[in-house]
């Protein structure tokens, strides 16, 4: 889908926002002694924000980005980005020529996937290779520390290169430390088990760089904490300030008064009880701005309205004070006057998590970027 720049529906995206996270995390671990390489997550378009301008934007500050497959990889490679990236999921064996090709770093997500690459016959002498561990996030990773140094063998047999070894949090953002610890120790058992410790071992996301400090090793692997908002969702007090990168505003372009008894929407689930002024708004679930949207409210000249009416493909309702001219802004995401509508106020309103409303909102919104 093509972005629609000539309707008033942009998303902004604060790039200093996003410099100023990266820089405040790091700071923060080296206070504390880390001074990890950061590899952001920057993958499913920055979760949302925009991959080519995030990516950019933070260049000098990064050793390499953390992407989730091959396209996402040769997206940046092709926008010129020449720092490491790494593709946390497993690829289509038959792809490994582009990681050649690109300098693209793999996931080893198992034995059987190393196995398979190399009975492909293709080149593989050269390719760098992260070997992940299942350490108890059960999705991807060997399981073991015969099956963690068979692969070793495998790649240092092909001539691949064991560039790092890594493994992933489940719990990293809860109050339970049970999990957490048990995924550090048997890493740490297998790290203490391998036959050769490679270049790059690590294992903190956001959560764990926030909370988990002393877990961080030699990379950094930033997501939600870049984009400036709480990979707990609120269940954990953030230890220090981030700030959201990501505003979404609209405009009204159609405003009236209904009488009572009129309804609005499809399914008239709205009926106005009494005279009462109503907006159209250019946004619907086409955007990512879902159904179940309604009900909640944006903010209209600082004030909170309610969305009423079934949200449409591309369009929605909201119940106003007044009538408002064509062109008064409309803030579904970000601050206006002393009100403010959070990302997390819509996830726990759509019972699901920021990540999830961010990544979702469509590629028709137009990004625009503040340096
Ligand atoms: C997405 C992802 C990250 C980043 O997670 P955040 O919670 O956004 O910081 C790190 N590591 C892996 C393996 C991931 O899939």
């Amino acid at each position: 889908m093509k972005p629609s720049p000539h309707r008033h529906t942009p998303a902004t995206i604060d790039l200093s926002a996003i410099r100023y996270n990266l820089i405040t995390v790091r700071d923060h671990l080296a206070a504390h002694g880390k001074f990890p390489e950061f590899w952001p997550a920057v993958k499913a378009n920055a979760y949302g924000h925009g991959v080519v301008k995030v990516a950019k934007a933070i260049e000098d500050l990064v050793g390499g980005y953390c992407v989730s497959n091959l396209d996402e990889a040769i997206e940046l490679r092709e926008a010129g980005i020449g720092k490491e990236i790494l593709i946390l999921s497993g690829i289509v064996p038959d792809n490994v020529d582009y990681a050649l090709k690109l300098n693209i770093t793999l996931t080893a997500p198992s034995l059987e996937w190393l196995k398979l690459i190399v009975s492909t016959g293709r080149e593989v002498a050269g390719l760098k290779l992260h070997l992940k561990f299942d350490s108890g996030m059960g999705r991807l990773g060997a399981r073991t520390v015969e099956e963690t140094n068979a692969m070793i063998d495998l790649m240092d047999e092909c001539g691949m290169e064991f560039n790092g070894i890594f493994t992933h949090f489940a719990t990293a953002d809860e109050v339970s430390q049970e999990i957490f610890d048990r995924q550090v120790s048997r890493f740490n058992n297998v790290l203490s088990k391998i036959i050769r410790r490679p270049k790059y071992v690590h294992s903190t996301n956001s959560a764990a760089a926030l909370w988990h400090d002393n877990q961080v090793q030699d990379i950094e692997r930033l997501g939600a904490g870049l984009y400036g908002f709480d990979p707990s969702n609120g269940s954990l007090k953030l230890p220090y300030e981030l700030k959201p990168a990501f505003s979404l505003k609209s405009e009204i372009y159609h405003c009236k008064e209904v009488e009572a008894g009129e309804t609005i929407g499809y399914g008239a689930t709205f009926v106005a009880d009494g005279p009462t002024f109503i907006g159209t708004v250019p946004i619907g679930y086409a955007d990512g701005w879902t159904r179940d949207m309604q009900g909640f409210s944006v903010l209209v000249d600082g004030k909170f309205c309610e969305i009423v009416g079934r949200v449409a493909m591309d369009q929605m309702m909201i119940k106003l004070d007044k009538i408002y001219p064509i062109g008064t802004p409309v803030t579904l995401i970000g601050q206006d006057g002393d009100n403010v509508i959070t990302v997390d106020n819509i996830a726990k309103w759509r019972q699901t998590i920021n990540y999830e409303i961010l990544c979702l909102l469509s590629d028709r919104i137009y990004r625009k970027y503040l340096d």
